[in-house]
């Protein structure tokens, strides 16, 4: 976004430009943390400026603060209500959590200043659908999860989910050094068949988008299956609260299952039996190219390679998630948590 002065010095118009400037270029580039210094720096000088509160407002969101990020957008939506940009931000973000109200009425308001703008008008469509099928949603709210589902109410199904839900998080949290405080969406499509976890992305059981989305027809006939299938996607949703970008995709993958109870010796075994494997390294950037056989291959050395971090006592997890939430790339520190890549990918390396 860019600022339009009016009534400052030169001298520090120019300096908040470049403070602006250089804030929204590490939020593109994924350095959140350095794009909310900048933009409080620049926000110390003229505290009242829309796109500069709307730029802290975007690095909030994405340092995991949806509650500081949405009061900031705001704010700069009041003072400026034309920023389409910033309500691009909010909508998104509002959605996300889980209240599509908001968020439909935030580009609604946005279009009227922007008539005809394209991303407003395709994303309304988006989600005017998804509320539209989501009408008969029954909903069951509480403070951290949102469970709701489509099709058939089941609310045995939406208990059982929720108990599940309520558990784990504290398991995984704890483990990881972190509880994230933004609300966990679950959608519960009660008419879509309930599917193992093949590994393959096309036929997944269960997926996480900023939602965890479960095909639950039949659920109830295999509840550990269940809880299994939750468990990995509310993993994901953790992680997703404590880092919201940067993190590899086998990391993710590996924490995934070893908290849903996913069987290393069965892993290791699959390895051996393959004798051979794909280096780490090329596990970073999701598992969608694979064939259902090589995402099998990915998904064991994912769970093997996170084992080993995981059986050391007081591996930094929060450290090392929020190190790589900030930009930092996996190759580079990992060196400082005591561990090579050699040593992560000896389990199925021999
Ligand atoms: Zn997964």
């Amino acid at each position: 976004m860019a600022l339009v002065g009016a009534g400052a010095t030169l001298a520090a118009q120019s300096r908040i430009n470049e403070l602006n400037d250089a804030g929204w270029k590490a939020l593109a580039e994924g350095n959140s943390r350095r794009a909310a210094a900048l933009f409080e720096e620049a926000l110390g000088l003229r505290p009242d400026e829309p796109v500069l509160l709307a730029g802290a407002g975007a690095a909030a969101h994405a340092e995991g603060k949806d509650r500081e990020g949405i009061a900031r957008l705001r704010r700069a939506l009041e003072l400026n209500p034309r920023l389409t940009g910033a309500s691009v931000i909010l909508g998104r973000i509002l959605f996300d959590g889980g209240d599509a109200e908001a968020a439909i009425k935030t580009y609604e308001a946005a279009l009227k200043h922007a008539p005809g703008d394209r991303v407003l008008t395709d994303t309304l469509v988006n989600w005017r659908r998804e509320t539209e099928v989501h009408r008969g949603f029954e909903e069951r709210r509480y403070d951290r999860f949102r469970v709701m589902y489509e099709g058939r109410a089941d609310e045995s199904l939406a208990g059982a989910a929720t108990s599940i839900l309520n558990t784990a998080f504290y398991r995984i949290g704890e483990k990881l050094g972190g509880y994230p405080s933004e609300p966990i969406v679950t959608v519960l499509y009660t008419e879509q068949q309930f599917r193992d976890i093949t590994r393959a992305p096309d036929w997944a059981g269960g997926r996480y988008d900023g939602r965890i989305r479960i095909p639950a027809a039949g659920a109830g006939r295999d509840p550990a299956l269940f809880e299994e299938v939750l468990v990995h996607e509310l993993t994901h949703a953790v992680i997703a609260g404590i880092a919201r970008r940067g993190v590899p995709t086998w990391l993710n993958e590996g924490l995934a299952q070893y908290f849903d109870g996913s069987d290393p010796q069965a892993a290791r075994a699959r390895m051996k039996r393959l004798g051979a494997y794909v280096p780490l390294a090329r596990l970073e950037s999701g598992f969608n190219r694979f064939s259902a056989a090589e995402a099998q291959v990915a998904y064991d050395e994912s769970l093997l390679a996170v084992g080993v971090m995981a059986d050391r006592a007081g591996f930094g997890w929060s450290r090392l998630l929020a190190r790589l939430g900030a930009g930092e790339r996996f190759a580079d520190i990992i060196s400082s948590f005591g561990f090579s890549y050699e040593d992560l990918e000896a389990p199925f390396m021999k």
